[in-house]
């Protein structure tokens, strides 16, 4: 019997994961196995400047120490830059894509909008959009630093979230490849869905709002295209964002403040309240306030 219920956990190998990242990990390992389902490890570790070998197996103990076990071997991104090359130059036939010769403070300034420190992007305001193609040409061929955006046309994308319900936004014309030359995690991580027949995407509230553009990208490609859960996030015991001052503890430091890792895995069964069953896990059932971590650690 095959189960549609593949799911994964893509951890960026950049450092320890804290208590947050613990329980995203595992309501999506309890929701993949509680259907049959097989449960994979992305690693992405696309940025040369951030991740880290020695971090990715840090991650794997530290899941595995919990109880959380993969399917097969992880399949990291690094070694998938033919793939999403290939991508880059099928977007760039159709005019799908453009070079942006905007620096970072330019596009900032210019989209003059709150962004928080997520990682989310600010919306480009579509300066480059406007070069002629003979003007974008010319500047490629003479070495200006670009990125590559999409040429997304301000159009809305929705889709229906297992927990949020249906979420729909514009598309802006999001990075595609990197100024560096590294291809972008809303390019990869789309591509990788679809190529690893990932079945179910379940990920923190904070990635929701970078799906519309995933879903862009998979359309483009003709990708196939996972459902998708953004479980609610973890803030710290103030109620405040979680930073290290306020509970994003790590295994160890938790163990220095006398707690196990099953004392762990307990705390995070606890907090996933009715979603916990006698029988298995029921997703519809997962509190969606955000969980305040308890202050003991
Ligand atoms: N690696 C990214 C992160 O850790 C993406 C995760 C995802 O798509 O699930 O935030």
């Amino acid at each position: 019997m095959t189960s549609h219920h593949h799911g994964r956990f893509a951890p960026s190998p950049t450092g320890r994961l804290h208590l947050g990242n613990l329980r995203t990990a595992l309501i999506a390992w309890l929701h993949a196995r509680s259907h049959g389902g097989r449960f994979s490890l992305r690693v992405d570790d696309l940025d040369p400047d951030r991740a880290r070998p020695e971090h990715e197996r840090r991650q794997i103990a530290d899941l595995a120490a919990i109880g959380i076990d993969f399917d097969g071997d992880p399949t990291r991104q690094s070694t998938r830059l033919d793939r999403y090359r290939e991508a880059l130059v099928q977007l760039a036939s159709d005019d799908r894509t453009y070079p942006c010769f905007c620096s970072r403070a330019e596009v900032l300034a210019a989209a003059s909008a709150p962004h928080d420190s997520d990682g989310v992007e600010a919306p480009y305001p579509g300066t480059c959009a406007r070069l002629s193609s003979v003007e974008s040409a010319r500047r490629v061929a003479a070495g200006d630093p670009h990125c590559v955006r999409v040429r997304a046309r301000g159009q809305r994308i929705g889709f229906d979230d297992l927990l949020l319900g249906h979420v729909e936004a514009v598309v802006d014309d999001f990075i595609v490849r990197r100024r560096d030359g590294v291809p972008a995690y809303n390019l990869a991580s789309p591509i990788d869905e679809s190529d690893l027949e990932i079945d179910e995407v379940l990920r923190g509230a904070d990635l929701a709002s970078t799906t519309p553009r995933q879903l862009w990208i998979a359309r483009e490609l003709r990708l196939r295209v996972p459902t998708f859960a953004h479980v609610p996030l973890v803030v710290g015991h103030d109620g405040e964002r979680l930073a290290k001052r306020n509970g994003a503890r790590n295994l160890d430091e938790l163990g220095a403040a006398g707690m196990s890792a099953e004392g762990v895995r307990q705390l995070l069964v606890a907090s996933l309240g009715d979603a916990v069953t006698a029988d298995g896990f029921d997703l519809s059932q997962l509190p969606r306030a955000p969980w305040r971590v308890p202050s003991i650690a």
